[in-house]
């Protein structure tokens, strides 16, 4: 099962991506945590990307799509994924594309978690109180949504007209959320 979660920052897809990861024993690959680990330990790489993170802008494509290429490389990557975080922009669904065909393999879904800005917005600041992230802060909030409008939607929008996008209500309570998603993937799967 190779699944890709699209959608905004707080639209719940990295709770989702951690269920569907449970569900069909297919690792959860996100580009955020991954970040987020070389951060807390201290690699270069991590140095590199934390005033990156910090701000709300995008890591550079090169370094984001070797972090991919090398992750999907891994033998536990090897049955399938629940990619979340990336594909951000289109440079970056052209590098998957190139991947995917490179080994075979192509998205047997895309997920996308539609959530307004407002909704999203309050659900960031409720996890930045809950966790305390460096990025949701205010502005790294609002920089992170922007940024979603103009290089992200566009990724949505690729996949609507290849007609492998499943569209979710994602401001339903995560069980909802989580039902209707293995619906539609144990359809797929069959
Ligand atoms: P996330 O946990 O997915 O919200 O990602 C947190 C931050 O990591 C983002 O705001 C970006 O700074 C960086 N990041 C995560 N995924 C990507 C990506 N695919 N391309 C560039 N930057 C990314």
């Amino acid at each position: 099962m190779n699944v890709l979660v699209l959608g905004p920052q707080g639209s719940g897809k990295g709770t989702q991506a951690k269920l569907i990861s449970a569900d069909y024993d297919v690792p959860h690959v996100s580009t955020g945590e991954m970040f987020r680990a070389a951060i807390a330990e201290g690699s270069a790489l991590g140095a590199q990307v934390e005033p990156i993170l910090a701000s709300g802008e995008l890591v550079p494509d090169d370094l984001t799509v070797a972090l991919i290429r090398e992750r999907l490389g891994r033998p536990d990557a090897a049955a399938g994924f629940v990619l979340d975080g990336f594909p951000r922009n289109l440079a970056q669904a052209e590098a998957l594309d190139e991947m995917l065909a490179g080994i075979g393999r192509a998205l047997d879904a895309v997920l996308f978690f539609d959530l307004d800005d407002e909704s999203a917005t309050d659900r960031l600041r409720g996890r930045a109180a809950a966790e305390g992230r460096a990025d949701d802060t205010q502005e790294a909030i609002a920089r992170r949504l922007a940024i979603y409008h103009t290089q992200t939607a566009s990724v949505v929008e690729r996949y609507r007209t290849r007609g492998v996008l499943v569209p979710l209500h994602a401001g339903r309570p995560i069980g909802e959320v989580h039902a209707e998603i293995q619906a539609a993937l144990d359809l797929i799967a069959a």
